[in-house]
């Protein structure tokens, strides 16, 4: 018998604000070690479209990595199958910002959401417009998504990002090398670099990713964004690897398509029952918010939702 939704997230937000071990915010981007540790917010958004909220859900934080999903959704917009030239569909096993595989594998990262592939994908969006306007085009399919055209890009973390991403420089100029960024470095790590800095609420990112729980319909607005099948793959995608090197040990914990990202955020989706995102800034040592995922391993199992399990 599957809890109470309101009472399981009231209770876990409590557990979330109050609890003393809260992971490392990431401090490789100097504007992120700003942020309190103490946040903790929720979001479900089930199919009837009732919004349950818990915690810091209204807050907005950087998305980073969270963004992969929707620049995702945009390349494949805008190239199609031709995406899949350029990135692979594996899990590194490695973590986020590795470059240890690149090199073996021609220059073709192994996914989309590790930094290396979601800077190729970041690529393709940039090639497709003037200039550094693709990181418009990926402001603006967030805002269609989420239906907020109040989203914007935190400048000054994309500021910050850009004065210190050195390694991200690393993985693109290699990729260069290899003929798998095509477009000129400096102009794709901008886009890349902006589109990681968009600021959203767990409410926002909830409603942004609607139409992945719902076979790519946003129930909402009543459009298709992608086809059945795409929203499939693209869940599947999230499952094996949507937290790099701990994508394993969460599909063993939660058994949910999710994405993380280093400003502590997580994109989950429960397909057919619910839209989740939740927040708190602390990381573990792989770059995934540790409250954030104790908090999805506690809601899946009292609301029984898993992609394992009838
Ligand atoms: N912008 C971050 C980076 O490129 C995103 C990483 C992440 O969220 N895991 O390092």
């Amino acid at each position: 018998m599957p809890a109470d939704l309101a009472e399981t997230l009231a209770a876990i937000a409590a557990e979330g604000l109050s609890a003393t071990e809260r992971g490392q915010v990431a401090s490789y981007i100097p504007e992120l070690a700003k942020v309190s540790p103490a946040h903790f917010g929720i979001a479900v958004i089930t199919a009837d479209g009732t919004e349950h909220v818990a915690g810091d859900a209204d807050l907005p934080f950087s998305i980073q990595s969270v963004s992969k999903v929707f620049a995702l959704v945009e390349a494949l917009d805008s190239h199609g199958d031709a995406v899949w030239a350029r990135v692979g569909r594996e899990p590194s096993g490695s973590a986020f910002n590795s470059i240890v595989q690149l090199e073996a594998e021609g220059g073709r990262p192994r996914n989309p959401f590790i930094n290396a592939g979601a800077i190729a994908v970041t690529d393709l969006i940039a090639a497709a417009h003037e200039d550094r306007a693709g990181s418009g085009a990926i402001l603006r399919r967030v805002r269609a998504l989420a239906g907020d055209d109040s989203i914007n890009v935190d400048g000054a973390v994309a500021y910050s990002e850009a004065a210190t991403g050195f390694r991200n420089a690393g993985l693109a100029n290699f990729m260069k090398g290899f003929g798998v960024i095509t477009g000129p470095v400096a102009s794709t790590l901008d886009v890349y670099f902006h589109q990681c800095a968009i600021a959203m609420s767990c409410r926002q990112l909830a409603r942004a990713g609607r139409f992945l729980a719902h076979a790519g319909r946003c129930p909402s607005s009543g459009k298709q964004i992608v086809s059945p099948e795409r929203a499939r793959r693209i869940n599947a995608l999230m499952l094996t690897c949507g937290h790099y090197d701990a994508s394993g040990e969460f599909a063993f914990q939660v058994g949910l398509p999710a994405k993380s990202g280093v400003g502590g955020g997580i994109l989950a989706v429960a397909p057919g029952k619910a839209s989740i995102a939740v927040w708190s800034p602390g990381l573990s040592p792989q770059g995934n918010s540790l409250l954030g995922t104790r908090a999805l391993e506690q809601l899946s199992r009292a609301m029984g939702w898993n992609v394992f399990q009838p």
